[in-house]
């Protein structure tokens, strides 16, 4: 999509310190420097979000995130891996365009990556009254 950035860099019109691809996926360095080893997989093709994204693209970029988690973990010291998404602007999405953040983790790495939450406010069974399918 023009002006999306991620679109720009799975096309390669501008850069991205590229760790995977696939015919459908690619797997980047996130420029953030907040963490260590911050990856993003994306679908090459522009979705904005989880929330409406197709089956197909979805489970390449889920395959994309396993094989580039079981790299970090098997192949570069790394013991485990937190995988963040924010899906809508409400959630925190900042780039319109479909990722997943992979963090990689070690022991003693001193990263909080659970959010912190405020606490639940409204009564468990009518919420789940309302969000039951
Ligand atoms: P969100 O807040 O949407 O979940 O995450 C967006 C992520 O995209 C951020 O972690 C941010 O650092 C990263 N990002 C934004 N622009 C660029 C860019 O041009 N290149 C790369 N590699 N990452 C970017
Ligand atoms: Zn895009």
């Amino acid at each position: 999509m023009e002006g999306c950035i991620f679109c720009k860099i799975a096309s390669g019109e501008v850069q991205g310190l590229r760790v995977f691809e696939d015919e459908q996926t690619l797997a980047f360095m996130d420029i953030a420097k907040d963490v260590d080893g911050h990856i993003l997989v994306i679908p090459k093709k522009h979705v904005k979000s989880i929330l409406d994204c197709d089956s197909e693209t979805l489970f390449a970029v889920a395959h994309t995130m396993k094989t580039v988690s079981n790299h970090l973990t098997e192949n570069c010291g790394y013991e485990g891996v937190n995988l963040l998404n924010a899906s809508g602007e409400r959630a925190g999405q900042s780039v319109q365009h479909l990722h997943i953040h992979i963090i990689p983790r070690k022991r003693g790495d001193g990263i909080d990556a659970w959010p912190k939450f405020n606490g639940a406010k409204e009564d468990l069974k009518e919420i789940y009254a309302r969000v039951k399918l």
